[in-house]
């Protein structure tokens, strides 16, 4: 019989996901519902169990054996309780969402882990994406939040209390720009969107030029591709500060591949060329040989991919 992994991408606005062949780690099926999540956690929790009783029911029907569930979530995640996730309102505190998930599906036999989101797109991009063939990845998400996630000798780390990999809130600027953290100077803070559309704002607003209403990365982007100054400068100078972080993090863990994605990856080499410039500069030289930067491959799906890939990397961790 035909085995298969269920990962599921719990996003503010949608839920996300698939099914992978568990041998050649290929998608079968993949399906994108609306979260809902103005309708409280309760409901989403409902939401999620109905997506998983159906996609069971679509194995059983092809003749397709589940074998593991993963789910992934914005916030920090331990032992299947989720904390801070920014994404769903009225999610603010502690939500034990394997127990409540479990709850709701009485009688399931097959393992059901959760992690956070960005460990399941470091975890995508290492197995099936641009990391492929990599056992010491770093994986970055950028976008109005920074998320990380590493995949070390081939294995997902968590750290103690699953707060490991949190790259987006390492500390870029001492007495930077206060984050959503509470800290100051984190790299979200100086390269998330919100930062970046700041950045060309101001610098318009230097250059006595107009500001441009309803600003947006990709709109920051299109005009850097049109030779637009302020936004070429506004991306090199988020570059620049993520290659600060980058340096740290090559340093510290002294992986073979950055994978980068997220919306604000798309602004692709303005951003991603001053970044290994300045990378490269300031990482010790032997932590510089050899070091891939890549763009992620899989797009909005990695997150659920990664989720469906999570107990595979927990039997890899279990066998050592
Ligand atoms: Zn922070």
């Amino acid at each position: 019989m035909r085995t298969a992994l269920m990962g599921l991408d719990l996003g503010g606005t949608n839920i996300k996901s698939v099914l992978l062949d568990a041998r050649s780690l290929k998608v079968i099926i993949k399906r994108q519902i609306p979260t809902l999540a103005h309708l409280g956690s309760g409901a989403v929790i409902r939401i999620l169990a109905g997506e998983i009783r159906y996609l069971l029911r679509v194995a059983g029907s092809k003749n397709i054996s589940v074998t593991a569930i993963g789910l992934g979530s914005a916030g920090l995640v331990n032992r299947g309780t989720v904390r801070n996730s920014p994404n769903l309102p009225g999610w603010q505190g502690a939500v034990p969402l394997e127990r409540l998930l479990k709850k709701e599906l009485p009688g399931l036999k097959i393992p059901l882990t959760i992690d956070n989101d960005a460990n399941c797109f470091a975890l995508a991009e290492t197995f099936c994406g641009a990391g492929k063939g990599f056992q010491n990845v770093v994986g970055l998400t950028l976008g109005t939040g920074v998320g990380g996630g590493l995949v070390l000798d081939g294995k997902l780390y968590r750290g103690s209390t699953g707060g490991a990999g949190e790259l987006g809130h390492t500390s870029i600027k001492y007495d930077g720009p206060r984050c959503l953290c509470g800290n100051r100077g984190c790299l979200e803070a100086m390269v998330g969107s919100v930062a970046i559309v700041k950045r060309y704002n101001d610098l318009r607003f230097r250059r006595h030029l107009p500001l441009v209403p309803d600003i947006t990365v990709a709109i920051i982007s299109s005009r850097a591709k049109k030779r637009d100054t302020a936004a070429v400068r506004t991306l090199a100078e988020t570059g620049t500060l993520l290659g600060v972080g980058l340096a740290n993090y090559l340093n510290t863990f002294n992986p073979q591949a950055v994978v980068i994605g997220g919306g604000v990856a798309q602004a692709g080499k303005y951003i991603l060329d001053p970044a290994i410039k300045e990378m490269k500069q300031r990482a010790m030289p032997f932590n510089v040989l050899g070091i891939k930067v890549k763009a992620a491959r899989l797009g909005p799906w990695a997150g659920a991919i990664g989720a469906a890939l999570l107990t595979k990397s927990d039997n890899q961790n279990r066998q050592d």
